[in-house]
C-alpha cells in the first residue's frame, strides 16, 4: 500500500467525558466490536483505580494501568482506528490537553441523565480552540434521563455549534425499545445484553406500521422529533463537521453495546484521516516520505530498578521502521531507544511500521522530553504542545541536604514528564513545584521517594501564578528582569517566567513594563 493509502485509512481520536459518563464501558465495546478483544471485562477490570485518590498505591496502579491502556489501537473495515485515552482525574488535566494535541477528532460521551458536566466542557473548550472535529455520543439511554431534544439543545449551547442527530431513540429508560438510523431508515431494536456484537434486530422504516403497532406512542413520539427536527436542525455536512461547527450526535447504551456500531463506522465514514501539519518552518503532508512524530507524552517506567521512560510520538508524516535512526530535534542527537512499541488493544507489541496517525511509544534512559519533535534528520519543530501557568505552588525542602543531586535529577525527570512544573528561582533559593492540581504534588513527593530515594518535605508558597515572559528586544527584557529579579524564574525547558503573589501582582508589573508580554499559556517551541 501507498504511504497515501496507508495515510487515508487512519483515524485517531481521543474519548472525552465526564467521569462516569462511560468512557470506560464504550471503550471496551468499540474493541470488542472492531474484534481487538474478545471477552467484555477486560478495559474494565482497571477501572478500580480510575478515580484517583490520595492514596499512593491507587496513584501507582494508576500509572502502571495508563501505560497499558492509554492508547489503543483496533482494525475496523480495513482501517487503522488509534483511540486515545484522557485521564480521568480532573487533577491531571494537563496530561488531557496533551493528548488531544495528538488526535485528529474527539468523541465526547455524555451521560444522557446529567448531560453536559463541568470537566467534558474544559474538554470541549481545549477542542474548540483546536478546531477539533467533534462526535457525541448520548449514554445511558437505558435509564431514565432527559429528553432528548432538552439534551441536544443544552449541548448545542455548552458546545456553541449546532448538533445534527444521526440516530434516534425510541423510549427511553425501562420503555428504550431502540435508535433509528436517520440515514439508513431503520430501526434498530434495543436488546440488553453484555457483549452482543451482530445479532440486533434491524427494521427498515417502510415497516413504519409495524413498529407503530408495536412500540405505540414511543415510536409515535420518535417520529415527531425526527419531524420536527428535520425542520430546526441543519442537515449533516462534512465540511461544517470538520471545521468543528457542527458535531453529529448519536444515541445508545454503551454497557449493553447498544448504538456501539454507529459509532465506529462514524468514525471511519466520518472522522478525518491525519490532516498536514504546520511546522515553525513549512506544512508538513502526512504522506510525505520522511518521518516525522512528536512527543505527548512521556511515562516513567513502573519499576523503580529501571529508569527507563516511554515517550508516546504521534507521528504526523513518513513511515517509522524498526531499527530506524533518529534524531531529538531540540538537541541534535541521536534517539537511541531500547525497545518502540505499538499498543494493540491492551498488549504492547513491537512496531513493525507505523504512519502519520499512528502512536509509537519509545522506551529511552533520558534525552527525549515532553513536545520534542522527532524526525529522521531534518530540522523540523512542530509546536503547539501547551503548558498551563500553574495557579498552586509548592517549595521543595531537602530532607536529607546530601541528596541534593538526586533532587535535581529527579525533579528534572519528572519535570520533563510533564508530572510537574519545576521553577528555579532566579535569585536561587528553594525549586518551587508548580501545580494545576493539587493531586499533582502528592504524586511527585511520593515519586521522590519511591523512585529516586529522595524525601521532600513541600512548603507553602507565596505564589499564586505565574506567567511566561517575553520582550520584542533584549535590552527590554533585561530592563525587566534587573527590576523584578526577585519573582523571576526559570522552567524546566529554561524558560523565563515571572511569578505573581496576587492578580493585583501582576496587574500591577504589566502596567509598569508595558512592553513585556505575560503568556499564561506556553507552548513548547
Ligand atoms: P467512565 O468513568 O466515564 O469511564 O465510566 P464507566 O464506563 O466506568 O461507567 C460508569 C458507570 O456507568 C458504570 O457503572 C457502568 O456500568 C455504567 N454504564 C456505562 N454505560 C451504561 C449504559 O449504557 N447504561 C447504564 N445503565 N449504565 C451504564
Amino acid at each position: 500500500m501507498s504511504f497515501a493509502s496507508e495515510t487515508r485509512r487512519r483515524r485517531t481520536f481521543a474519548i472525552i467525558s465526564h467521569p462516569d459518563a462511560g468512557k470506560t464501558t464504550l471503550t471496551e465495546k468499540l474493541l470488542l466490536f472492531s474484534g481487538a478483544i474478545h471477552i467484555a471485562g477486560s478495559v474494565k477490570a482497571r477501572k478500580a483505580s480510575r478515580h484517583a485518590t490520595s492514596d499512593w498505591m491507587e496513584i501507582e496502579k494508576q500509572r502502571g494501568i495508563s501505560v497499558a491502556s492509554s492508547v489503543m489501537q483496533m482494525l475496523y473495515r480495513d482501517h487503522v482506528v488509534n483511540l486515545l485515552d484522557t485521564p480521568g482525574h480532573k487533577d491531571f488535566s494537563e496530561d488531557t490537553y496533551r493528548v488531544l494535541t495528538a488526535v485528529d477528532s474527539a468523541l465526547m460521551v455524555i451521560d444522557a441523565a446529567n448531560g453536559v458536566e463541568a470537566q467534558t466542557r474544559r474538554l470541549i473548550e481545549v477542542c474548540r480552540q483546536r478546531d477539533t472535529p467533534i462526535l457525541t455520543f448520548v449514554n445511558k439511554m437505558d435509564r431514565e434521563g432527559r429528553d432528548p431534544i432538552a439534551l441536544l439543545d443544552e449541548i448545542e449551547q455548552e458546545l456553541g455549534m449546532p448538533c445534527v442527530p444521526m440516530t434516534w431513540p425510541v423510549g427511553q429508560g425501562k420503555a428504550f425499545a431502540g435508535i433509528i438510523n436517520l440515514r439508513q431508515k431503520n430501526m434498530r431494536l434495543f436488546k440488553a445484553g453484555q457483549d452482543r456484537v451482530t445479532d440486533d434486530e434491524v427494521v427498515s422504516l417502510d415497516q413504519a406500521d409495524a413498529l407503530r403497532a408495536r412500540f405505540g406512542h414511543d415510536f409515535e413520539q420518535a417520529e415527531q422529533n425526527i419531524e420536527l427536527l428535520s425542520e430546526a436542525a441543519p442537515a449533516f455536512d462534512m465540511e461544517a463537521f470538520l471545521a468543528a461547527k457542527q458535531t453529529p450526535v448519536f444515541f445508545g447504551s454503551a454497557v449493553n453495546n447498544f448504538g456501539v456500531q454507529e459509532v465506529l463506522d462514524a468514525l471511519v465514514d466520518l472522522a478525518p484521516p491525519p490532516a498536514p501539519r504546520q511546522s515553525t518552518t513549512r506544512l508538513v503532508q502526512p504522506d510525505e516520505e520522511a518521518f516525522s512524530g512528536v512527543v505527548f507524552k512521556v511515562q516513567a517506567n513502573m519499576d523503580p530498578a529501571h529508569r527507563d521512560r516511554i515517550a508516546f510520538v504521534r507521528v504526523y508524516s513518513g513511515r517509522y521502521t524498526q531499527g530506524m535512526k533518529l534524531k531529538v530535534q531540540r538537541t541534535g542527537k541521536e534517539l537511541r531507544p531500547t525497545s518502540v512499541v505499538t499498543f494493540l488493544s491492551q498488549r504492547r507489541e513491537a512496531v513493525d511500521e507505523a504512519y502519520a496517525g499512528d502512536i509509537i511509544g519509545f522506551t529511552t534512559h533520558g534525552g527525549v522530553q515532553l513536545g520534542d519533535t522527532i524526525t529522521e534528520g531534518e530540522a523540523l519543530q512542530y509546536t503547539g504542545l501547551p503548558f498551563f501557568a500553574p495557579e498552586l505552588f509548592q517549595a521543595v525542602e531537602l530532607a536529607n541536604p546530601m541528596k541534593s543531586k538526586q533532587l535535581q535529577a529527579g525533579l528534572m525527570q519528572l519535570g520533563e514528564e510533564g508530572a510537574i512544573q519545576v521553577f528555579r528561582p532566579h535569585d536561587g533559593g528553594a525549586m518551587l513545584l508548580g501545580a494545576v492540581g493539587q493531586l499533582q504534588f502528592e504524586v511527585v513527593q511520593h515519586r521522590l521517594k519511591a523512585e529516586y530515594g529522595v524525601e521532600v518535605r513541600l512548603m507553602p508558597s507565596r505564589y499564586v501564578g505565574a506567567r511566561w515572559v517575553t520582550a520584542d528586544t533584549p535590552e527590554e527584557l533585561k530592563k525587566f528582569t534587573d527590576a523584578s529579579s526577585a519573582k523571576l524564574a526559570l522552567d524546566a525547558a529554561d524558560t523565563l517566567a515571572y511569578l505573581m503573589t496576587s492578580p493585583y501582582d501582576l496587574r500591577l508589573t504589566q502596567e509598569r513594563h508595558p512592553k513585556i508580554h505575560f503568556h499564561p499559556l506556553r507552548e513548547h517551541a
